[in-house]
């Protein structure tokens, strides 16, 4: 018997406002624990929570990304349940009518395209966070994050495969740093996933019963943990048995999932609208501005990518996952126009220092210009890519002209065919075993000898030039 996986993922994403969701503490990340709490974040009785102008604002732009429904009119409600580190006992979230219903989210896996379909968005704020020392059998609770304004995005259980999920994160949190409303830190905590699934006989309409999962805080543990729990529960359909609804948690050590708590039921909140909050009423103006504003969303800048500088899509997807790498590659065209070298030079060199230093373009003293030039220089023959890949450090370092630090060090490439000749005839003749191999037909050893000319000449040698020289030394 063959089954299907079925999954719908509610992400939580911590808007990127400065202040809180109803009070005006600071959401900076990392802070002493308990440095960003008042009387409002921290549940103090007889104070008056107001809601925050800029996270409606953030939210109607994921909306209108998204292609949802927006309601004009929405409300907040109380969501009540106790635990440490909620200090009002309840969180204030949206029920009845979330700000935006509807939409979908357009994803790319292994080049097909495919929608997956949204329930809701919705405005909530975020709990404190505990500290566990087991050492010493306490337990601490630090409220900087209680209050820091989060939006939920529930989609439809359209998603077939842990695959699929990941695919749906990525342009997910692609999309919300575009809009930049939220930085997408999963390790930070700043966009979080819930994974609910379940399994069905394949092509059966019905669907089976779901299980949630939490605490995953990168792709690599969605992916896992959703692979897993799809084993385990068809593990249990073929043993006979049934799959019971509840909340597992992810475990990365073991690579599993483990029960943590039944499945609790919307009344088991006592949802009610919460009496100290206005109703959010949003004027069609705001709307229509924020459409205006929106950016190119990167599955379309991708494609425009695709069809305008003819790169692969792989290429495009790397490049435009970041806005500000994709704006730089374009910044860069413009004054090299050799799209593909371009490319080439951002996907290898380029990404290897950002990875390395975990930053994003705009962080480093690289510029366009700089980039553009290197790049002409190779083009021209005044360096060779060996050359440009050397100095490329300190361009992308200190930000000096390629110009500058050729001229200083005298790096400009060797291309006097006489003195070229002198190389290569020492390396022919410091090799001799090499050049009776390439007379015996294995004509491979001709990168040896280039190679050994480049050493000789610390790069500098124009590869072109020496590959003939050689060959021409060879044929005699
Ligand atoms: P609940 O009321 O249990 O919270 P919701 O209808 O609010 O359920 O859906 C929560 C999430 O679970 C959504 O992302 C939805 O797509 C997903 N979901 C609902 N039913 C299933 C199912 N049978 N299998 C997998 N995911 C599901
Ligand atoms: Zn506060
Ligand atoms: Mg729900």
């Amino acid at each position: 018997m063959e089954f299907e996986a079925v999954i719908g993922l509610e992400v939580h994403a911590q808007l990127s406002t400065e202040s809180k969701m109803f009070c005006s503490c600071s959401t900076k990340f990392g802070s002493e624990p308990n440095t960003q709490i008042c009387p409002v974040c921290t549940g103090f009785p007889g104070v008056l929570p107001v809601i925050n102008k800029k996270a409606i604002e953030y939210a109607l732009k994921l909306a209108l990304a998204l292609g949802c429904k927006i309601n004009l009119y929405s409300i907040m409600a109380r969501k009540n349940y106790f635990y440490p580190d909620l200090p009002k006992g309840y969180q204030i979230s949206q029920y009845e009518l979330p700000i935006a219903e509807g939409g979908a989210l357009e994803i790319e896996v292994n080049g097909k395209t495919k929608k997956i379909g949204l329930i809701r968005i919705h405005i909530e704020e975020d709990a404190g966070k505990l500290i566990h020392d087991e050492k010493q059998s306490v337990s601490y609770v630090d409220f900087n994050r209680a209050g820091v304004p989060l939006l939920e995005i529930v989609s439809k259980p359209e998603i077939s495969s842990p695959e699929e999920a990941v695919a749906y994160l990525k342009t997910l949190r692609s999309l919300l740093r575009y809009l930049k409303i939220c930085d997408g830190n999963m390790e930070e905590g700043s966009l979080r996933c819930d994974a609910n699934v379940s399994v069905k006989p394949k092509g059966s309409s019905e669907f089976g019963t779901k299980v949630e999962l939490k605490n995953m805080n990168s792709f690599k543990h969605v992916e896992k943990a959703l692979a897993y729990e799809i084993r385990r529960q068809i593990g249990l359909l073929l043993e006979g048995k049934s799959v019971i609804q509840e909340t597992r948690l992810y475990d990365e050590a073991t690579q599993t999932t483990h029960p943590m708590r039944g499945k609790e039921e919307a009344h088991d909140y006592c949802y009610f609208p919460d009496p100290d909050l206005i109703e959010i009423k949003i004027e069609e103006s705001l709307i229509e501005k924020l459409f205006k504003e929106l950016p190119e969303l990167p599955l379309q800048k991708k494609r425009r990518f695709v069809e305008t500088y003819f790169l692969t899509p792989y290429e495009a997807d790397i490049l435009t996952e970041e806005k500000s790498l994709a704006d730089f590659f374009e910044a860069t065209v413009k004054l090299y126009p050799n799209p593909k070298a371009v490319s080439n030079f951002i996907l290898t060199e380029v990404l290897r220092y950002l990875n390395k230093d975990h930053k994003q373009i705009e962080e480093t003293n690289l510029k366009p210009e700089h980039l553009a030039e290197l790049l002409k220089l190779v083009e021209s023959e005044v360096i060779s890519m060996t050359i440009a890949k050397q100095i490329f450090s300190e361009v992308y370092e200190k930000g000096y002209p390629p110009s500058k630090i050729i001229e200083e060090k005298g790096l400009i490439q060797e291309s006097s065919e006489a003195k070229l000749k002198e190389v290569c005839e020492i390396v022919l003749k410091e090799n001799p075993k090499e050049v009776e191999k390439y007379k015996a037909g294995k004509k491979g050893v001709l990168g040896f000898f280039v190679g050994q000319v480049m050493k000789k000449t610390q790069g500098k040698a124009n590869p072109k030039l020496v590959n003939k020289i050689l060959e021409g030394l060879l044929e005699k």
